[in-house]
């Protein structure tokens, strides 16, 4: 069977997207890959079709391994609605359970098994595999989120480190690696650790074409929020990042106050109620999980349509993973972040403090600059991101190199030139430095230059410098935009061990000369982009719900209504069962027959086979067919 034929009736779709194609081919040719694809790109048909494929051809087994045990209940109920036999061993199975799944591993009647890599490395585990292999009946590896190798990745799990059991136990067995983490500190590393040397690199455009990206400043960061979610997310589904457990909470309870139902997820709170949130999030619509980065590595729910971050994450990678949740089906969603001068502070002080070794700690800093800079840009978002990821963002034309789909893009800030401010700035943290053999924090400073008279100025005899209200011209805001500038630029350090304060480091020199051009952008009222430039930007597909008007609106709520039943008999979310691009072409073209909804995207044979009549039923009443 060819590998079109399985993408077609196993899984309904008529076409593979991206490199699927070559992907799938190499592996089940029998050989390695790594393969780099944005969250959303579509990896798993990138393992699972050649299981399917090569087990057809009697080869035996896939392992399948991933890090989140908690996903591998929806994603193996997923195999199962295709009617492909697929199983998981985990800690969540009774004994009971797992030697029965044992038992049928041992049978070879399995194509693919979902297992953590703690334990796959296990003697008892390896021992199974080594039966299969003895009998030729194991058939591929797949090590799914392979950044979790690699200590610059953002979840480094040591297990992963065990796998090159793998390699060096069955040398003949096909692995496929997968991640959707790209930075080449990290490529390299996995390269390098899972040995993986010689199998072949695929790598996508990471561009994530339906996100939009928005970087505001942060003033007041829940009633920001809010506005956010209001004006332009009201019954969506969207995740909220915070940095802090405390945060998650308040953050949480605010939302669900102002009527938009929100849950919070951190590794403080039990894992039974982590668990019941993570399913409610998933299972049910319109639901807003406010959480720590300990949310989400896996999360497949197509529909998110937005992720905001009321803290800056640690650093680009980490911010690109958490943002690629939103819109995985391909449609519209929103990347908002909100941040301010404390934040960079708070990412400054963890490194420092951290108990690393310093050329470590170099390497975070250099990655927490490049978010800065990302933050403080004030040209295309996705250019910069992208770029980061080695990537020349093309466009969709020639010569567009702004994306028309990012807040710099829409609304291009003004600039202003703040050279003067900066210097200004440096010399006014030299001088308390020099006066007093100790330094200040930001807002002392920005208090000597905006020459305002407090107790702690004339404690000190500041009203006495010669920068003392040379900069009165400007307010705290936009003070407070110069120093973050000159953090990112890290043309200003902050001293964690000694109150926050601030002093210049040897990349001030050059500015502190005059040498170096600073530009800022002017604040403007935080005013959310207007929703109608997001279709005149003509860039991203309008959502398939978007056009159902009348009779088709009615069929496909009522498509949605049995859709609900069918996942709840099944215990599986809703998207598992069908996507709602797949409702929605039904709704539209309200097929008569069984003949006319096969070929509709996303029903395969076995759907086809399991819910065609219901579905019939379900828009055309209860008519025999
Ligand atoms: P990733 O793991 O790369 O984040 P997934 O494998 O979860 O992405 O795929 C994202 C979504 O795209 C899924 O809902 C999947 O069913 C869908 N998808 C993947 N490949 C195709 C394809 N060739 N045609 C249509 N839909 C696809
Ligand atoms: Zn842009």
């Amino acid at each position: 069977m060819s590998i079109e034929s399985i993408l077609r009736e196993v899984f309904g779709y008529p076409a593979f997207r991206g490199p699927q194609q070559d992907i799938i081919e190499h592996v089940v040719s029998g050989n390695d890959a790594l393969v780099l694809m944005p969250t959303g790109g579509g990896k798993s048909l990138c393992y699972q079709i050649p299981a399917i494929a090569r087990s057809r051809a009697g080869l035996g087994l896939t392992v399948v391994i991933s890090p989140l045990i908690a996903l591998m209940h929806d994603q193996v109920g997923a195999l199962h609605e295709a009617g492909v036999r697929a199983e998981f061993l985990n800690s969540t199975l009774s004994m009971q359970q797992a030697s029965q799944i044992e038992r049928r591993l041992m049978q070879g009647d399995m194509t693919l098994l979902y297992a953590a890599p703690e334990r796959v490395t296990t003697p008892r585990f390896l021992e199974q595999l080594d039966a299969l292999h003895q009998r030729g009946a194991l058939s591929l590896f797949a090590i799914d989120e392979a950044h979790c190798v690699s200590q610059w990745g953002h979840d480094f799990r040591p297990e992963y480190r065990a796998l090159t059991v793998l390699h060096e136990r069955y040398a003949n067995v096909p692995r496929i690696a997968l991640t959707a983490t790209a930075d080449a500190l990290t490529r390299a590393d996995i390269i390098e650790r899972l040995q993986l040397q010689t199998a072949r690199l695929f790598i996508s455009s990471f561009d994530r074409p339906n996100i939009r990206y928005t970087i505001v400043e942060k003033r007041e960061a829940s009633q920001q929020l809010l506005r956010f979610i209001r004006d332009t997310h009201r019954g969506d589904a969207g995740v909220v990042y915070c940095q802090s457990r405390k945060k998650v909470e308040e953050t949480a309870e605010l939302l669900c106050h102002n009527e938009i139902p929100a849950l919070p997820y951190h590794a403080g709170l039990d894992s039974q109620i982590r668990q019941t949130n993570q399913d409610m999030f998933l299972r049910n619509e319109g639901i807003v999980m406010v959480a720590t980065v300990a949310f989400g590595m896996g999360i497949d729910k197509p529909d998110v349509r937005f992720v905001a971050h009321l803290d800056m994450p640690k650093n680009i990678e980490g911010y690109y993973q958490e943002t690629g949740r939103a819109g995985r089906d391909g449609e519209a969603a929103d990347a908002w972040m909100c941040y301010g001068l404390q934040d960079v502070v708070n990412q400054r002080r963890m490194i420092d403090e951290s108990p690393a070794e310093e050329t470590f700690k170099q390497g975070l800093r250099g990655k927490l600059e490049a978010l800065l800079g990302l933050a403080e840009a004030t040209d295309c978002r996705r250019v910069r991101l992208l770029a980061y990821f080695g990537e020349v963002y093309a466009g969709n034309t020639a010569h567009a190199t702004p994306c028309n789909n990012c807040d710099n893009c829409l609304q291009p800030p003004e600039v202003w030139d703040a050279t003067d401010a900066a210097r200004k700035l440096l010399s006014t943290i030299y001088r308390v430095q020099q006066m007093n053999g100790f330094g200040f924090g930001a807002g002392h400073v920005i208090d000597i230059l905006r020459g305002k008279v407090t107790e702690k100025v004339t404690q000190f005899g500041h009203e006495r410098l010669s920068t003392f209200g040379i900069g009165s011209d400007l307010g705290e805001t936009q003070w407070r935009s110069v120093l973050r500038q000159l953090l990112s630029m890290g043309a200003v350090a902050v001293d964690a061990h000694a109150y926050n304060t601030l002093r210049l480091t040897s990349a001030s020199r050059p500015v502190l000369k005059g040498d170096v051009l600073v530009q800022l952008r002017r604040m403007s009222p935080a005013k959310p982009a207007a929703r109608k430039t997001r279709r005149s930007t003509g860039l991203v597909t309008p959502k398939p719900t978007a056009a159902l008007k009348g009779d088709a609106l009615d069929r496909f709520t009522a498509l949605k209504a049995w859709r609900f039943e069918i996942a709840r008999e099944h215990n599986l979310p809703a998207y598992v069962i069908f996507h709602d691009a797949t409702l929605a072409a039904i709704a539209q073209t309200a097929p008569k027959s069984l003949d006319e909804l096969q070929g509709i995207s996303g029903l395969g044979v076995r759907k086809l086979e399991a819910y065609g009549a219901a579905v019939l039923n379900v828009i055309h009443g209860f008519r025999a067919n």
